[in-house]
């Protein structure tokens, strides 16, 4: 409890602040900005059933109380009790208009998103009188919250760390399954205390260090060698623990790669569509329309897909169909899964050589002709052998000759037979084969960053303590380590590496 519960409000003594002043606030970062109540409509723009404003900070129930007639009327200076919605009105404390039918709630810090006061007020949700309320708030002596404020505070008061503010994030933008569930196992914690156990071993190893460089004359033995071992290889393979399902994490929570390669008019265009459901891309019978790449979302079973339909990789003089061509070389080489596709009712043409080439020539720009740029690491390749509808023309030793070892599938877009194997192939390579693995904890690619450099530094600090380097020399790569660990949780983390990550949430969050 705080001693705000028996504040005296009193609309005359609230500051004043115009929509000006509000916008100039708003955008500013000072960090004494800290103490401002903020407000922001909280539920996405346009019409829906109920609109949300949410006020927090100290001033929260002040303005709250200023705006909000309960239907009940309240003892004086009493406030409806918190953590209830309370039916009533917001009115328009200067001219007395009801703006507004509501439900209302307050709610006392500490237990609150922010950990501040928070008041959230639901009304009808229709854009103009959100506005109007949310004006109200401001006039109130409010600031309009910057985006993603709301979560900021939650992490500066300490009731969330960096890890699990970032899980907000993803939980709010989770596009499959998958991905909701990493991140509502991130926002319980789990990757955060994973990151703390292996601070705390790395931490361990420091501190024995520091005492014996700290008090040499005080005679504190020097630490034993292979307990200091012991604990950094512990924090060494906690680092690589995480790290090994990175991969799949980020293929969960960004969802995997299909990018669609061949020459014009096998049917890519198609194949995107029958994946999507929807007609998305256009599908004509002409070659060389699909000039750009076209990237959509799917969901195939739990997975998010991103699927990237191309140019085309063909040889051409057309200055437009060249760019189209640069940037399927571009997607290409960013695909976690690369489908070349053939057309069946016809024998190969030059195209399937130039598109295999072309795709050669972007997976491994490097090699010759006689390298083989599909050892393994490289992208996957599966060979799709389109328009099984139509008498066939092309033979599978000639389509496997395009691309050896690479898997083979027959498919039509028309009739979708074969497009149900061809799902079941993505997903078994988008699990990477690990369907019995546990769930992985790390997903987003600053994890992955922070977690490697931590390694390294790990990895550094325990081969200068096997060539008896001074201990000194090890101390200063369990610092190093130390700070790459604190930047996932928040500990060590930067204030352009915080603004950076909440300027990413959307207002009211
Ligand atoms: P893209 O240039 O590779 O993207 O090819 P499109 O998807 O635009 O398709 C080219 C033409 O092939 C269009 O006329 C499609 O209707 C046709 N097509 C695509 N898939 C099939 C299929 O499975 N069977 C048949 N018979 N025609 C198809």
């Amino acid at each position: 409890m705080n001693g705000r519960e028996h504040m005296p409000f009193r609309y005359d003594t609230m500051p004043r602040m115009n929509a000006e002043n509000a916008r100039a606030s708003a955008q500013s970062t000072s960090p004494g900005e800290a103490d401002d109540t903020i407000a922001a409509i909280a539920t996405p723009p346009g019409v829906g059933g109920v609109g949300v404003i949410r006020i927090s900070g100290a001033q929260a129930f002040m303005i709250g109380r200023a705006l909000f007639r309960p239907a009940q009327p309240l003892p004086a200076d009493t406030l409806p009790p918190s953590h209830q919605l309370t039916y009533g009105a917001i009115v328009d404390p200067v001219t007395g208009e009801t703006i507004d039918e509501t439900l209302t709630v307050f709610m006392r810090a500490p237990r609150t998103y922010t950990r501040e006061d928070v008041v959230e007020i639901q009304g009808h949700g229709a854009p103009l009188t959100l506005q109007r309320i949310l004006g109200l708030a401001l006039a109130a002596g409010a600031r309009l919250a910057r985006p993603g404020e709301m979560t900021q505070r939650a992490f500066l008061n300490g009731r969330i760390d960096l890890a699990q503010a970032e899980a907000v994030l993803d939980l709010v933008n989770a596009s499959s399954e998958a991905g909701r569930r990493l991140a509502l196992r991130q926002l319980d914690g789990e990757l955060s205390a994973r990151a703390q156990t292996i601070r705390a071993a790395a931490l361990g190893a420091l501190t024995r260090i520091q005492a014996s460089i700290d008090f040499p004359e005080e005679e504190v033995p020097l630490p034993d060698p292979e307990e200091l071992r012991a604990l950094i290889a512990d924090a060494s393979a906690g680092v690589a623990a995480l790290l090994a399902g990175a991969e799949r994490g980020r293929v969960l929570r960004e969802g995997l790669r299909v990018v669609i390669v061949g020459r014009p008019n096998v049917g890519k265009s198609s194949l995107l569509n029958t994946l999507l459901g929807v007609e998305r891309a256009i599908v004509t019978p002409i070659a060389g329309t699909t000039r750009d790449t076209v990237e959509e979302g799917a969901r195939l079973g739990e997975l998010a897909l991103r699927l990237v339909d191309t140019a085309g990789l063909t040889n051409t003089d057309d200055p437009v169909e060249r760019l189209g061509v640069a940037r399927s070389r571009a997607a290409a080489r960013e695909a976690d899964l690369l489908i070349f596709m053939l057309d069946g009712s016809e024998s190969l043409t030059p195209s399937d050589h130039t598109a295999a080439a072309e795709l050669r020539a972007a997976l491994a720009p490097d090699a010759t002709p006689d390298d083989t740029p599909f050892a393994p690491g490289v992208t996957p390749v599966t060979l799709a052998i389109n328009k099984a509808d139509l008498p066939q023309a092309l033979s599978e030793a000639e389509a496997q000759a395009l691309w050896p070892g690479a898997p083979l599938v027959h498919l039509s877009t028309l009739t979708r037979a074969g497009v149900a194997p061809l799902e079941e192939a993505i997903t078994r390579l988008a699990l990477r084969g690990e369907a019995q693995m546990a769930d992985p904890l790390v997903a987003s690619a600053r994890h992955a960053d922070a977690l490697r450099r931590a390694g390294e530094s790990l990895d550094a600090a325990l081969s200068t303590l096997a060539q008896r380097d001074p201990l000194d020399f090890v101390a200063i790569d369990l610092r190093d380590a130390l700070e790459a660990l604190g930047e996932i949780t928040g500990e060590t983390a930067t204030s352009d590496l915080l603004d950076q990550i909440f300027a990413q949430f959307c207002i009211g969050k």
